[in-house]
């Protein structure tokens, strides 16, 4: 994709999340646990953004699949460890395009949370 095109993309997604049902998620709480099928372990994410994240991540603990529990907190005595955000211009511009396309869909990106 040209740069032109993602800025107009990008606009027209900031326009969407502002104005449609889509995107109006309450994020008081959007947390997330994604369970390893290798080891078990729950790693906790949070959204800081409303959009798609995916239903499946890396397992924290050892880096193999770990599958979304759909929103569902299984571990509320976990605090989350990740975070699902919407990237501003200027880091998507500086991203893989199979990346950039994910979030010009209205996917979000993750970041580690540091306490
Ligand atoms: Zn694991």
């Amino acid at each position: 994709m040209k740069i032109k095109e993602i800025k107009e993309k990008y606009n027209k997604l900031l326009n969407d999340v502002k104005t449609k049902d889509f995107y109006k998620i309450d994020l008081t709480n959007r947390v997330n646990c994604y369970i390893c099928k290798n080891c078990g372990h729950i790693t906790k994410t949070k959204d800081i953004d409303a959009g798609v994240t995916p239903f499946m991540f890396n397992c924290e603990n050892c880096d193999e699949f770990a599958y979304s529990r759909f929103y569902n907190d299984v571990a509320p005595e976990l605090k989350p460890t990740f975070e699902w955000y919407r990237p501003t211009l200027k880091e998507l511009l500086k991203m893989h395009p199979v990346l950039q396309e994910h979030i010009l869909n209205g996917g979000l990106h993750y970041r580690k949370i540091n306490y």
